[in-house]
């Protein structure tokens, strides 16, 4: 293959950088900004350690240190997309894998160039390096990635696994060649082959990257626009879309949905004894709680300061009136331990059912309304049905 090594290691380097500073700004305004960070950083050592090529245009003395430099940059590079991927997924990051395998790297290169000089010993061992390196970043970005990433993370993954498998390929081909033969910019088409490969694949790698952060950019979006912040609840303009849905869906094949309203007992003095903040607490811990307590089809929405809406497809009052028991046991036998204090607190709920006052939203709530308030008047820590005012609890 007639092309310049140093050429295409140059020009890897620029769009490197261009990587770099792409992914920077693409992930400037999401959660993930450390993966961002550790990403952009990884490009830039790429960068940096290629570009260095073009300051030597034939190997001499000083290239010892390009060539040290290069290898600590670009398993610098690799470490940080292992890490930035770790992040991305769970915030969480094991950094020792990272320090060992760079430090790894750094040793060898320094005993092939310094202390035993041996070109081939230490390309192939660099190259063995770089392919376990990419190995790893395969399997951790497919490893548990969530659903939403499963199409994006395998794209990724597979680029990863490319690389390991060039690196390897690289590291077979040069453990046969001699140290007369070979020189990093000799030739032979290993190296204009090896370079233009992950050049490609690394583009593939950042495009991978990219489409994860817009997706988290999103979800937070999304995020943003149909949850209540304090609980993580369903915000009522939600709650209104889906109960659209369901009144669509009665009306096609009469299917039969429930409406509950929760209310906490007594909130008021929770906060006048306690704290806002403290009530706060408590509220989140409903949230927590009713979230375990409803299948994952149910909708569970904050309506507005301390009460609660939760939607159930497919539901009638019977079935509805199980899971609502089910929810006021759990909360009212759980002790929050909030600000060093424990706290104690109950619910009061009103149910009623599209086939008792129709799918209308605001009959349906003004019905569970009524039963809400009858709970309320029998003692509170009770669940009331609609129209029967039948107290349970
Ligand atoms: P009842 O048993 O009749 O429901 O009595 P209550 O004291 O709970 O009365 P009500 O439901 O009317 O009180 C709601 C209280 O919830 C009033 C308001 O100060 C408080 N509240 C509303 N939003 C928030 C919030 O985001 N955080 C906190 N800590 N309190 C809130
Ligand atoms: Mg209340």
């Amino acid at each position: 293959m007639n092309l310049d090594v140093r050429t295409i290691m140059v020009l890897f380097a620029m769009l490197s950088l261009l990587f770099s500073g792409l992914i920077l700004s693409a992930g400037l305004h999401t959660r993930s900004i450390n993966s961002v960070k550790q990403w952009s950083i990884a490009s830039l050592c790429i960068a940096v350690g290629l570009g260095s090529a073009y300051f030597f245009p034939t190997p001499t003395a000083n290239a010892k240190y390009a060539v040290l430099l290069g290898t600590v940059l670009i398993t610098t590079s690799i470490a940080l997309q292992f890490t930035g991927i770790q992040s991305f997924k769970s915030g969480q990051v094991y950094v020792w894998p990272a320090m060992v395998f760079v430090s790894v790297a750094t040793f060898q290169t320094y005993w092939f160039e310094f202390i035993h000089p041996d070109i081939i010993s230490r390309t192939v061992a660099n190259s063995l390096i770089f392919s376990i390196g990419y190995a790893a970043c395969a399997s951790e970005t497919i490893v548990r990635s969530k659903p939403k990433f499963k199409s994006i993370s395998w794209l990724t993954s597979l680029s990863f696994a490319l690389l390991s498998l060039a690196m390897l390929i690289r590291a077979i081909v040069l453990s046969q060649s001699s140290p007369e033969t070979y020189s990093l910019y000799a030739n032979i088409p290993i190296n204009p082959a090896t370079f233009l490969i992950t050049c490609a694949l690394q583009l593939c790698v950042t495009f991978g990257f990219l489409v994860m952060l817009n997706r988290q950019v999103m979800t937070e979006i999304e995020q943003f626009a149909t949850r209540d912040p304090l609980t993580g609840a369903f915000n009522r303009r939600l709650l209104e879309e889906e109960i659209a849905k369901l009144q669509s869906r009665s009306k096609r094949i009469g299917d039969k949905f429930s409406l509950m309203l929760i209310d906490i007992d007594n909130f008021k003095s929770i906060n006048d004894n306690y704290g806002h903040l403290n009530g706060d607490e408590i509220l989140r811990g409903l949230a927590n709680i009713v979230a375990t307590k409803i299948r994952t089809n149910d909708y569970f929405a904050r309506y507005g300061g301390d009460e609660f809406c939760v939607l159930l497809p497919s539901t009638d009052i019977a079935e509805a009136l199980i899971i609502a028991n089910r929810v006021r046991e759990a909360y009212a036998s759980t002790s929050f331990l909030v600000g060093g204090k424990v706290i104690k607190a109950s619910i009061s709920i009103g149910i009623v059912d599209s086939s008792q006052v129709g799918v209308e939203f605001k009959t349906m709530l003004s019905a569970a309304d009524q039963a809400l308030y009858k709970a309320k008047q029998s003692g509170r820590n009770k669940v009331v049905l609609h129209t029967t005012a039948c107290i349970t609890g």
